[in-house]
This record gives structure tokens, C-alpha cells and sequence, in this order.
């Protein structure tokens, strides 16, 4: 499979690798939103969170919450932004998953999202089309 994760995760291509486990690999971001930007992913190939086994989610939610706090402390950094991108229209470039630790810092001066508010019944017609669903 052609999957520059895939390569990454068995050394065919380079990385600034920090962690390392049976299931997941955690390398520095090559294009950095802000400096220690860490990607987290699965060892095994998924896409992203629709195909996902529960098992690998729960390995890299588990090295993301902990790297969190390392990394924070490693850029000395003010806060830290835990980021995903599902799908093409979603912003996902890499079709293999990962999460991205973005160490923000006090005056970066990167917005968050844009929000916007519900008309009148929206919310409500939206819950129900969500509890839907889960049935
Ligand atoms: P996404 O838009 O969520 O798919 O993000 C993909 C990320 O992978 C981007 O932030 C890229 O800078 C990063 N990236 C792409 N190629 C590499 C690579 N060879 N090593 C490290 N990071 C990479
Ligand atoms: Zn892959």
C-alpha cells in the first residue's frame, strides 16, 4: 500500500520519532503548526476514525492524552490543542489516522473555529436527527 505513514511506521521514510509502542508511533509533524506539533498513530493502517478498530483508538487516545502533558512541558508551551481530520473535506491529507498535539502558546495568535448560532427550533430538529441514529 502506497501509505507514507504506513513507511514511516515501518522506517522506510524518516521521522523525528518521540514515542514508541507496540501499537502506536508518535513523530513530530514535518510542516509544524507551532514547534513540538506531534502526530499520533496507529501502527496498524486505518483511514481515520470510521474504520478504526476500538482497540486502536483506545491505544492513541491513551499515548495522546499522556503526550499531552509531556510535550506541553517539553516546548514549555501555554496549552494544548488535540486535533482530527476526517475526510477530505474535513481537512484529512493523510488517509492513514492520526492525531495531532498542537502545543499552543500565549499570543500565537491562531483563531479557533469560527461558531455561529442556531435559528429558532434548529437545535432541537438537529438532537433529534442525531438520537435517531443511534438507534
Ligand atoms: P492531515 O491534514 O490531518 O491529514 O495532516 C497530515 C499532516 O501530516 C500534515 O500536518 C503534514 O504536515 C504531516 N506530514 C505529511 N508528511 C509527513 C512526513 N513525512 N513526516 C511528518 N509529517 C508529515
Ligand atoms: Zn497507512
Amino acid at each position: 500500500m502506497d501509505c507514507i505513514f504506513c513507511k514511516i511506521v515501518a522506517g522506510e521514510l524518516p521521522s523525528f520519532k518521540v514515542y514508541e509502542d507496540d501499537e502506536t508511533l508518535a513523530f513530530l509533524d514535518i510542516r509544524p503548526v507551532n514547534t513540538g506539533h506531534t502526530l499520533v498513530v496507529s501502527k496498524k493502517h486505518s483511514t481515520n476514525i470510521f474504520d478504526v478498530s476500538q482497540e486502536d483508538w483506545t491505544a492513541v487516545t491513551k499515548v495522546v492524552r499522556a503526550l499531552a502533558a509531556v510535550i506541553e512541558k517539553a516546548v514549555s508551551a501555554d496549552g494544548i490543542n488535540i486535533n482530527m481530520n476526517n475526510r477530505e473535506h474535513a481537512g484529512q491529507v493523510v488517509d492513514h489516522l492520526h492525531v495531532h498535539i498542537i502545543p499552543r502558546f500565549k499570543g500565537d495568535g491562531f483563531k479557533l473555529w469560527h461558531q455561529s448560532a442556531y435559528k429558532e427550533g434548529e437545535a432541537a430538529m438537529v438532537q433529534e436527527k442525531i438520537k435517531a441514529q443511534l438507534v
